[in-house]
């Protein structure tokens, strides 16, 4: 879908996402994957989301699969060993060369370690901190009905990102590399918001 932007905003956009390689984070409910999709498709880079990739696993019922079931289900997060060694093959592949956006990597302070290895002196070009309103996370996580959305694992999913993840923003704005957008609103109007920024910055 074009969006109200049209045609000129889509190149100017393309032209400043060239090489570009992009984070979303925020907490469960941020629509960090709707967001990441719809913003790696207006710039033609790839979306690289961990917990689709593992999602898609499962449903294919393969050892990988067999193996997070039972951890996503229950909220929890994958080893990172596990999920470093998918990211970095799916990094590794040609269609994310020129750039991609990550959604749900990194999540750790060990998965930035390993990223920070994976992609050497250049590294990420930009975070994108999803902030939405806490009442508004919830309601949106139990109206989405996916496996995982159920209460008790709702409530494990936000306090493992709180230990886990939250932290990490603190990270890389100290590395300057957060730009903190608001996800409150219609899913248009935030990627608008979104790409408004990104092609905006120097
Ligand atoms: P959400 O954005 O709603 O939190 P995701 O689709 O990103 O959900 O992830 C779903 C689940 O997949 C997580 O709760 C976790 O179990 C697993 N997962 C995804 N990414 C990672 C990661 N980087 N490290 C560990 N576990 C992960």
């Amino acid at each position: 879908m074009a969006g109200p932007v049209g045609s000129v905003g889509d190149s100017r956009a393309k032209s400043a996402a060239t090489k570009m390689k992009l984070l979303f984070i925020g907490p469960p409910g941020a629509g960090k994957g709707t967001q990441a999709g719809n913003v790696a498709g207006r710039l033609g880079i790839p979306h690289i989301s961990t917990g689709e990739m593992f999602r898609d696993h499962v449903e294919r019922g393969t050892d990988l699969g067999k193996r997070v079931e039972a951890i996503m289900a229950a909220g929890d997060y994958v080893p990172d060993e596990v999920t470093v060694a998918m990211l970095n093959e799916r990094v590794a592949a040609d269609d994310a060369r020129d750039g991609f956006i990550l959604d749900g990597f990194p999540r750790t302070e060990a998965q930035v370690e390993s990223l920070d290895r994976l992609l050497g002196d250049q590294g990420l070009d930009e975070v994108v901190v999803l902030d939405v309103d806490e009442d508004t996370l919830t309601e949106r996580l139990l109206t989405r009905g996916r496996a995982d959305d159920n209460e008790e694992t709702i409530r494990n999913r936000f306090k493992v990102y709180l230990e886990q993840t939250q932290p990490l923003i603190d990270l890389y704005d100290e590395r300057g590399l957060t730009v903190h957008v608001d996800g409150n609103g219609d899913v248009e109007e935030v990627t608008e918001r979104i790409l408004g920024i990104l092609v905006d910055r120097p």
